[in-house]
């Protein structure tokens, strides 16, 4: 996104303070999507489409959590030919190869989403300025674990989203 945002939010933290999810990790596993996009669509028989191709390469570049929408613009402002209906169907898709992974759906209803990293991670999402943090807690993790396996299931995945206030935020 742009390098204006990234200077400080509204109660004076820095977004970057987030996480964990370092630049290096970020760069490489934005990168990895090729080699993993190809096998997909060779298993699944789909075409090898420039237009899917270029999509995710936009997508790559985006540095937060982003909806369908916002990569539409992003897209269309590069590659005016590419139609909403193919970015759509592109990001199911990328879903599908488990390149992307739909983060939780903003309080709008729309998803949102993000590259897939190897380090998994929940979220705090700011209700004063919408800034949404990503946070690990292993306390959280084994609590969750616990109380999955005492109902006799075993976890596939989970989203973890805490809505909360700033208490940073001057008043
Ligand atoms: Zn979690
Ligand atoms: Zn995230």
């Amino acid at each position: 996104m742009s390098n204006g945002k990234k200077s400080k939010l509204p109660c004076g933290r820095g977004p970057e303070l987030n996480v964990k999810r370092a630049v290096a990790n970020k760069a490489s596993m934005n990168q990895n999507w090729e080699g993993k996009l190809l096998n997909h669509l060779k298993n699944k028989g789909l075409r090898h489409s420039d237009a899917r191709i270029k999509v995710t390469q936009v997508a790559a570049e985006a540095e937060e959590h982003f909806d369908i929408q916002q990569l539409v613009l992003r897209v269309q402002k590069k590659f005016k030919d590419i139609g909403a209906a193919t970015v759509y169907r592109t990001v199911k898709t990328l879903v599908d190869a488990g390149i992307l992974r739909e983060t939780f759906q903003g309080e709008a209803g729309v998803s949102l989403f993000e590259f897939t990293s190897e380090d998994h991670h929940d979220h705090i999402v700011c209700v004063d300025c919408g800034s949404i943090f990503e946070f690990y807690d292993d306390g959280l993790e084994v609590a969750q674990q616990r109380t999955v396996q005492s109902h006799d299931f075993e976890e596939v995945r989970h989203q973890h989203v805490i809505y909360a206030r700033c208490t940073r935020l001057a008043r």
